[in-house]
């Protein structure tokens, strides 16, 4: 069901890329890409590329990246056929969909939209005018919250009546509402009797929306004194997943950009306290944990994220989610500074200020959890202050960047009275054992000798590839000072300097194992960007739109770049081979090999990475060899 493939295609092919992205930002030629600022998170640098030949984007900073489609669908939060037909409407192509009356399913969205705006605006009205809503107004003024407060969240008031909604609709007559529009819109439901019923019955309503604008659902919050639940909210339907949906985002999201932070919080009136308090950039989940789909829609419009919840209750796996999407997002996690057992959205009643002193004064994540682990020790004796000190530098072993896990332990070992030597290795134990360090990059554990003659990145130890945008991998890419990665960067934009006899299995990092095989497998690149995983294809396009003219025009480097990839891959065999001699299974044939390998590696280095003695050693690697 959509649009047909070949026409898809085709609208990507016709669109200009530069054209499309240049109505949303200014982009500049530079070489053979186009750079801006990205549209998708705050920054003062440009570290947004596109690629106007291959038809594709990535951002640096981000790691946001697609096509035109793509595009679209994010900056205007349109759905793919929305953003397929805008498209094809530039460029004059007519679309043919799978089935007839195609279209339904984005159809059957827009009447929910409608319905639903329908209910915001009769719930509201209900809450500003009807009578029965006494009692509903005056708690909400006792919150706090005036008639503008009310207008400007669209506030209403579900009746304490089994159907108000439905028959002042019109559900299932001629004129009003189609029944299955209602029940799927989450606004009622069928009952036993065979009766439409309104999902939300005496309680103050606060719209959902999504970013855009758009009601997606309703929490709705009992009076207090009254039966039931505390809140209740939507249930999931064709607009509204909680998994996804972020209260309030669609009235902070400027706030949020301009900021470059987010304040994440449990409630809807959190939100609504928070913009009472002066911060118009805090969001609540709604009726569920912060999830990874939640992180990656805020991810697009700030990278710092500060919680404003008890992190203590969210419990350790909680944590520990948070750490791995630091990484994963490139995200800083921060707690704010609310008192023990507080709540944002009384605080911005009884204490406005000591609100703002909570979001100005939150600490980083890891701070944060150090201090709890601190906090709960015994520290007046010796053994409890190694012990603590151990416990929180486990911690710190979570973080990738070693010269911040340093920090950190400095810090540990001063307030507990420890050696930082003796945390470090806890670290490096912990680090060790990590279920992570299987897909650790090898550069930073190992920097290639031969390293030294295109170091430019400073302390990074390593050939820096990416100068100037300070762009690193996500949890799942190794440091971009990696000659995997130029061999694959080769592979896109000058396939001729990729030697056809080198094989996946000379290249160590997964993903970009993974990117070399799809490079074998797919027919071309577009079919490959169309239809690899999409980690995969993510990183083609970062690839497609860095440019690296010193690599694009200098043979030698080319050459060089790949007998580096021999004598890495050289080197791994060499250990794997040292391994098996010392544990007893070393035959003669085992140790010539070994022998073989060294002097072919000595005499790459010393011929100063030379083609010929790097093709002595490829032969060597191969398969068959
Ligand atoms: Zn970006």
């Amino acid at each position: 069901m959509g649009i047909h493939d070949e026409d898809v295609a085709r609208v990507r092919e016709a669109t200009d890329i530069v054209a499309v992205i240049g109505e949303y930002v200014q982009l500049k030629r530079v070489g053979r890409r186009w750079q801006g600022l990205c549209p998708f998170h705050a920054e003062k640098t440009p570290s947004f590329s596109v690629n106007a030949e291959m038809g594709v984007y990535h951002c640096f900073g981000c790691k946001a990246s697609g096509d035109a489609i793509t595009f679209l669908r994010e900056v205007e939060h349109a759905d793919f056929p929305e953003a397929v037909e805008r498209l094809a409407g530039r460029s004059g192509i007519a679309l043919r969909y799978t089935a007839p009356g195609e279209g339904a399913d984005r159809q059957k969205r827009g009447k929910l939209t409608e319905a639903l705006e329908q209910a915001v605006e009769w719930y509201h009205q209900r809450l500003l005018t009807a009578s029965d809503a006494g009692l509903a107004r005056r708690y909400l003024r006792e919150r706090g919250y005036d008639g503008d407060v009310v207008r400007q969240y669209k506030m209403g008031w579900a009746p304490d009546e089994w159907d108000a909604l439905a028959v002042d609709l019109g559900v299932g007559t001629d004129k009003g509402m189609p029944a299955p529009v209602f029940s799927d819109a989450g606004l009622g439901f069928r009952n036993k009797g065979g009766r439409i019923q309104d999902s939300f019955r005496a309680r103050v309503l606060f719209p959902i929306f999504d970013p855009s604008g758009k009601p997606v659902g309703f929490g709705g919050r009992v009076l207090p004194g009254e039966e039931g639940p505390k809140y209740k909210n939507s249930v999931d339907n064709a607009v509204y997943r909680k998994s996804r949906v972020l209260y309030g985002l669609n009235w902070a999201k400027q706030d949020i950009v301009n900021s470059a932070e987010v304040i994440v919080c449990e409630g809807y009136t959190d939100v609504i306290g928070f913009a009472q308090a002066g911060i118009a950039r805090a969001v609540a989940t709604c009726g569920t944990a912060l999830t990874e789909d939640h992180v990656r829609v805020l991810r697009r419009f700030a990278p710092r994220i500060v919680l404003a919840f008890d992190a203590d209750s969210a419990g350790q796996t909680a944590a520990e989610r948070f750490s791995q999407w630091e990484h994963a997002f490139e995200l800083e996690v921060a707690v704010a500074d609310l008192p023990p057992g507080a709540d944002p959205g009384d605080l911005a009643q009884s204490d406005p200020e000591r609100l703002v002193a909570a979001v100005e004064g939150a600490v980083d994540f890891m701070d944060f959890r150090i201090s709890r682990v601190l906090g709960d020790a015994d520290l007046s004796t010796v053994k409890g202050q190694v012990r603590a000190g151990e416990r929180a530098s486990r911690l710190v072993a979570e973080h990738p960047n070693p010269e911040i896990r340093d920090k950190y332990l400095v810090d540990i070992a001063d307030r507990c009275s420890v050696s930082a030597d003796h945390l470090r290795g806890v670290v490096r134990n912990a680090r060790r054992r990590g279920p992570k360090s299987a897909s650790r990059p090898a550069a930073e554990e190992a920097p290639h000798p031969a390293a030294a003659g295109y170091d430019r990145g400073g302390d990074r130890g390593g050939y820096s590839v990416y100068e100037g945008n300070g762009a690193d991998g996500s949890s799942d890419s190794p440091p971009p000072n990696n000659v995997e990665r130029q061999v694959l960067w080769l592979a896109a934009h000058e396939p001729g300097a990729v030697w056809s006899e080198i094989v996946p299995e000379m290249i160590h990092h997964p993903l970009y194992r993974g990117l070399f095989e799809a490079l074998l497998e797919y027919p071309d690149l577009d079919t490959l960007l169309a239809e690899a995983e999409p980690r995969l294809s993510a990183l083609m396009r970062e690839l497609l739109v860095y440019e690296d003219e010193e690599l694009r025009s200098s043979a030698h480097r080319q050459e060089v770049v790949i007998a580096i990839l021999m004598y890495e891959s050289a080197r791994r065999e060499l250990a794997y081979l040292e391994r098996k001699a010392r544990t007893g299974s070393a035959d003669d044939d085992l140790l010539r090999r070994v022998a073989t390998l060294k002097t072919a590696m000595d005499k790459l280095r010393e011929s100063d990475w030379q083609a010929d003695q790097a093709r002595a050693l490829l032969e060597l690697l191969r398969p068959s060899a």
